[in-house]
């Protein structure tokens, strides 16, 4: 059973049938889901959304300043993270919103210690803004803030997809699902899981990570009691 968690949430988990913007009915279907699983467990939740449905600094950024494209997109994340933050609330959740870049109108700012005093007390805290430092990703953020807040494991939810494969399982249908894997395996084989330097930091500290499809129905909650799911990645 996890005590202490840390999901990452993709942008586009929260956009319209384009892949693009907020969609209010896509965002609230989300929060339910997460809502759902948590109820009648002790787990505590720590969330990070990315970006990807408004703006990747690589992506769309092209010809600018790439610090400043990335400072776009952190930007981004936390309007995600005020979308699912109304959502959460919506569904009964408490939330607190805090960000990386200080922002003291909509949001807190982030603090470790207070991050932490948020979750004993039951609130889910969504992290936005990234690391609020360029040239990183919300895979980096959620390593690392997993790792301050001493989170039992990094919960990467994916859509369509069940875990890892050995090969792209939308263009292969011979890829072969792996279970479990080392965080070396991933590293020497190429899995896809995480960007490099975020996969590298839990790898040096250890840092399980699990693979899973949110879109499945019963995989949180199955996640969050404790069971196996998708693909488990520990050293
Ligand atoms: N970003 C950044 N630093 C961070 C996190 C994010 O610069 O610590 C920027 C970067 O431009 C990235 C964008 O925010 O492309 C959106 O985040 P990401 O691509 O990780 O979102 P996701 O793919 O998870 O939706």
């Amino acid at each position: 059973m996890f005590k202490r968690v840390l999901l990452k949430l993709s942008g586009e988990f929260l956009a319209n049938e384009n892949g693009f913007g907020i969609s209010p009915d896509t965002t609230a279907k989300l929060a339910r889901r997460i809502v759902d699983a948590l109820e009648g467990t002790q787990v505590e939740l720590a969330v990070v959304i990315g970006g990807g449905n408004l703006w990747r600094g690589a992506r769309n950024g092209q010809g600018m300043d790439p610090a400043t494209a990335d400072y776009i997109g952190m930007l981004g994340t936390v309007m995600n993270a005020m979308a699912l933050q109304d959502a959460m609330e919506s569904a009964g959740q408490p939330t607190r919103v805090m960000t990386a870049i200080q922002m003291a109108a909509v949001a807190e700012p982030y603090i470790r210690r207070r991050a932490i005093r948020h979750l004993e007390k039951g609130r889910v805290v969504i992290l936005g803004g990234g690391n609020g430092a360029p040239f990183f990703t919300t895979d980096t953020t959620s390593t690392l803030r997993a790792l301050e807040i001493g989170a039992d494991v990094v919960l990467m939810a994916k859509n369509g997809v069940d875990g890892v494969y050995d090969s792209d399982p939308r263009k292969n249908p011979e890829a072969r699902f792996i279970p479990q894997a080392t965080h070396l395996e991933v590293v020497e084989k190429r899995l896809e899981v995480m960007d490099a330097t975020a996969l590298t930091l839990c790898m040096d500290r250890g840092l399980p990570i699990v693979v899973f499809n949110i879109f499945q129905e019963g995989n949180l909650e199955r996640l969050f009691r404790g069971e196996r799911v998708g693909t488990l990645i520990q050293s």
